[in-house]
């Protein structure tokens, strides 16, 4: 469950997040869209403290990642604590950035067992468990290289579910991904929402966000332009922005 309350976030003089409200349930799918450049990457950077925020609060499954004091100034929770809370969310991004030197299962074991420091054998089991679900069972003890992007991606997904996350993040999972093989990732996320995980998706697959979602978020500017349920934001569209862009992706 993630609550985010008027998060701010500039670089510089740019202000890209300008006081976003963004509430996940447990088991919900939420699609963010929205023109280039609307702070779709930044919101998600912002969740999972690869960027700190100016300004906002942020509570992951109802613990305090980030609060605003009386004064304005923004707190973290210490540094330990930050660091398992922000491990939550798992975060799949455009590109898989797998490590290269590292087989599939290798990719998969070495944060569990380096950072969260479970058991080998235990996590070993899993990551085999997690790779029959994506479909690449037998590419255990391949190199990412050996892989399609479609196959490396699926990787990436399984990777970020070897950490137990609670929920999950994806940046545009299949922008970078021939046509053909995009399906393939699109079909392993949405078995992940029936499994109801939570999940938060920023994508340009307006099929996924119609049929997965259970809520469609449109950005624009650095603000929540308009949200709703997919049948609504698709079929009834109110914002003049959101018109306009979904006539250039539709
Ligand atoms: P796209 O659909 O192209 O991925 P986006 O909605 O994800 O766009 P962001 O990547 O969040 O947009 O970027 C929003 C704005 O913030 C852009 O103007 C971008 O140039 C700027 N920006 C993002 N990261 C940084 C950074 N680290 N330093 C300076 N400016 C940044
Ligand atoms: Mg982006």
């Amino acid at each position: 469950k993630i609550e985010a309350r008027n998060i701010h976030k500039s670089f510089q003089e740019l202000n890209v997040l300008q006081g976003i409200d963004l509430d996940v349930e447990e088991g919900e799918v939420i699609a963010v869209i929205g023109p280039s450049g609307s702070g779709k990457s930044t919101l998600l950077r912002c969740l999972n403290k690869l960027e700190t925020i100016n300004r906002g609060t942020i509570i992951i499954d109802g613990e305090l990642l980030a609060d605003t004091s009386s004064t304005g100034e923004v707190v973290y929770a210490p540094g330990d604590e930050s660091r398992r809370i922000a491990c939550k969310m798992g975060m799949v991004f455009q590109q898989f950035n797998l490590f290269p030197h590292m087989t599939v299962l290798q990719n998969l074991i070495e944060a569990p067992v380096q950072v969260q420091k479970r058991d080998r054998a235990q996590v070993i089991e899993e990551a085999k468990i997690l790779l029959g679900k994506v479909g690449l069972s037998e590419k255990a003890d391949v190199y990412p290289r050996k892989l399609s992007g479609g196959q490396q991606q699926r990787v990436a997904i399984a990777r970020a579910l070897a950490m137990k996350p609670s929920i999950m993040l994806f940046d545009e999972p299949t922008s970078s991904l021939d046509p053909e093989l995009t399906g393939e990732v699109l079909r392993t996320m949405r078995e992940l929402a029936e499994e109801k995980m939570t999940m938060v998706v920023v994508t340009h697959e307006m099929g996924f966000a119609r049929e997965v979602a259970t809520k469609v978020i449109f950005m624009a500017d650095g603000r929540v332009q308009e949200q709703g349920r997919p049948e609504d934001i698709f079929t009834n569209p109110k914002n003049e922005r959101l018109q306009a862009f979904l006539q250039t992706v539709l």
